[in-house]
């Protein structure tokens, strides 16, 4: 047992932070609640905080660990970021280890006799190690001072990673009944913090639940047509950025990437049936900036701890709100302005209902309804996107953003009364009976078997619409069906039928409005190639690109030598800060946000020498 001497082992929550906060993390002011979490650990008392991503946990946990006297427990399911997080937390100088799988017999014990000797004051474990027995009397003789349970949502069978060995955690009071602890999940449902709380027996916990707006992401919904061109011209507008395409299906992840390999952007695909070994190497790939796009099925993601992802594709359409959000959340974590593209076809739409009509279980079957109509509104009402987000997690927010296609005035709202009337009567003309396909040909004047077989030619509306492309004709059906103007009868081959609001628009009761892309873009495309509101973020100050491109080059080099992340070294935002402060010695580069004084020592001398060499001293 190691002595506990002064200073006490919880302060009492008055002392000035903002000195530690500059000195080991290289930040001056803290982000929004961590002042509060941090004081209220320190303190000795549990905590329960519902942040986004990026909305900067670690420090949370990080912070007290440096502050205080003992060793912190970081329980974490993530165990391939393990390795990251304690080499992130080492390049603060913070003494930080890790045990979990990964790690060799000789390895583990090595890292207990630091431990031991109090050498370690942050320590990551995955569920795995605490289910072992007799662990907890393990961990008692090093007399822990603070369990931190990060993606504490894995807990709950509520929440969409529920993970039954992470029950284990629910042992940790009854072992340690007056060790503090804190729980963080980027979940934001009540249901789930209600069952956290309970789980962990939280006792009186400061409850901390951050606003999951995420000002840096521009959200933009598309019409899928030709998905592949699609995805390669958005990702073409963000050249050398690292991004992230979701697609449903393994075998479309390959066709994804196999797509942009062959267009020359440096992509790599990742899903549930790739070799492990093949799967972790192109994750690895991506988080050192080696390759730009990693193609990927939902299964990618949870284990993702870059900073600089740029951009989020989803090329089919998600099951619900929930997940698109923690999908999307997870570009623009450095706090950098990131674009979140979603392509949407009312194919997919169909292909999601056909699966739901399948499930067996009512309740689920309900709800799995529900998630995708609000998924489907999301795409095509024309309500500012974030703000349907926000409300989905029953957060208020404003009319407009100003920050979303809806809201930036990139699309527009065209009045399509007379088309979509066009295409309503040739559903009825034909008696309901046939589907989307079959429908347009009717309006587009095509001249089909099927068509002269059922003397669809003959119909007054045939031909009406052949001045205008099926791709015009297949956005209004797409929206007429979002709109629910009309179903799609998965009874009876995905007729179209007709709703009351369908009607109404057939009889001229009311008037159809699809929102659409503006062609032309108006002028002011921002530096990512997507359209901003000039003062969207503090993030787009003017700063030295060429400057950036050189130390992004250093901070590469220097990662590839030490093998680790380059984000670890320097995230991208660092990197922009010294563009525009442009430190050429000590104390100006200790004032870039994200330089301490570990990384000063460490890092300074190279990047200033760069920086002094670029600026011809
Ligand atoms: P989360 O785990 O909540 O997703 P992280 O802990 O990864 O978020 O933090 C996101 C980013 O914000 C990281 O780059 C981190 O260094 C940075 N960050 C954290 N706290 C601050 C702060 N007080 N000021 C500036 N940046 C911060
Ligand atoms: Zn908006």
């Amino acid at each position: 047992m190691r002595l506990r001497v002064n200073p006490p082992l919880y302060y009492n929550g008055a002392m000035n932070l903002n000195k530690q906060l500059k000195e080991v993390f290289g930040y001056k002011n803290f982000k929004a609640n961590q002042e509060e979490i941090i004081k209220a650990i320190i303190g000795g008392r549990d905590v329960f905080a519902a942040m986004p991503t990026g909305g900067g946990k670690s420090l949370c946990y990080q912070l007290p660990a440096v502050i205080l006297e003992g060793l912190t427990i970081v329980v974490s399911p993530l165990v391939a970021l393990m390795k990251d997080q304690v080499d992130e937390a080492v390049e603060n100088g913070i003494p930080a280890a890790y045990i979990n799988s990964s790690l060799s017999a000789e390895e583990a014990q090595r890292e207990y006799s630091r431990l031991f000797r109090g050498e370690t004051k942050l320590l990551y474990l995955s569920p795995e190690r605490l289910s072992l027995e007799g662990y907890f009397e393990k961990l008692k003789d090093l007399s822990p001072v603070l369990f931190a349970v990060d993606e504490a949502h894995c807990m709950s069978e509520w929440g969409h990673d529920f993970r039954p060995d992470y029950l284990v955690l629910s042992k940790i009071r009854k072992h340690f009944p007056e060790t503090p602890i804190a729980a963080f999940t980027a979940t934001a449902t009540v249901t789930v913090q209600a069952d956290i709380i309970k789980l962990l027996r939280l006792k009186k916990p400061l409850i901390v639940r951050a606003s999951f707006n995420r000002p840096e992401l521009f959200y933009r919904v598309e019409q899928k047509d030709d998905v592949l061109a699609q995805i390669a011209a958005f990702i073409g507008d963000h050249e050398g950025q690292a991004g992230i395409v979701y697609r449903t299906s393994r075998k479309d992840v390959e066709k994804t990437a196999d797509y942009l390999k062959s267009r020359g952007i440096k992509a790599k695909p990742y899903h549930a049936g790739l070799p492990q070994e093949k799967r972790k190497q192109n994750q690895e790939q991506f988080n050192r900036d080696k390759i730009d796009v990693i193609c990927a099925t939902i299964a990618f993601g949870m284990g993702i701890n870059k900073q600089n992802v740029r951009f989020v594709v989803h090329g089919d359409l998600p099951r619900s709100i929930e997940g698109y959000y923690q999908e999307t959340g997870r570009a623009g974590r450095d706090g950098m302005d990131s674009e979140c593209l979603l392509l949407y076809s009312s194919g997919d739409l169909m292909k999601i209902r056909y699966h739901i009509d399948k499930m067996e279980n009512e309740a689920e079957k309900k709800k799995a309804a529900a998630n995708l109509n609000l998924m489907s509104a999301f795409a095509s009402v024309n309500v500012c996107r974030r703000k349907q987000l926000l409300e989905y997690f029953d957060e208020p927010a404003e009319n407009n953003c100003g920050s979303c296609d809806i809201c930036s005035g990139n699309i527009e709202k065209a009045d399509a009364t007379v088309d979509a009337r066009k295409f309503l009567s040739a559903a009825v003309r034909t008696g309901e009976r046939f589907g989307i396909v079959h429908i347009i040909d009717v309006v587009y004047g095509a001249d089909t078997e099927k068509i002269r077989k059922f003397r669809h030619n003959e119909i007054k509306t045939w031909g009406t619409g052949s001045g205008k492309p099926k791709k015009w004709w297949r956005a209004i059906a797409d929206d007429l069906i979002r709109q629910e103007a009309v179903i799609q009868d998965a009874e009876s081959y995905n007729a179209l039928k007709l709703t009351p609001a369908g009607r109404d628009i057939l009889f001229g009761r009311k008037p159809f409005y699809i929102i659409k892309k503006k062609d032309q873009l108006p002028s002011g495309r921002g530096e990512q190639g997507f359209l901003r509101p000039a003062d969207s973020s503090a993030t787009s100050a003017k700063y030295d690109k060429k400057m950036f491109a050189c130390l992004k080059d250093l901070r590469f080099e220097i990662a590839a030598a030490r093998k680790i992340p380059p984000y670890i070294i320097f995230s991208d935002k660092t990197l922009k800060d010294m563009c525009i402060i442009k430190p050429v010695d000590n104390s100006s580069f200790l004032r870039v946000s994200g330089v301490g004084e570990r990384k000063l020592a460490e890092y300074g001398p190279m990047f200033i020498s760069k920086i002094r060499e670029y600026l011809g001293y």
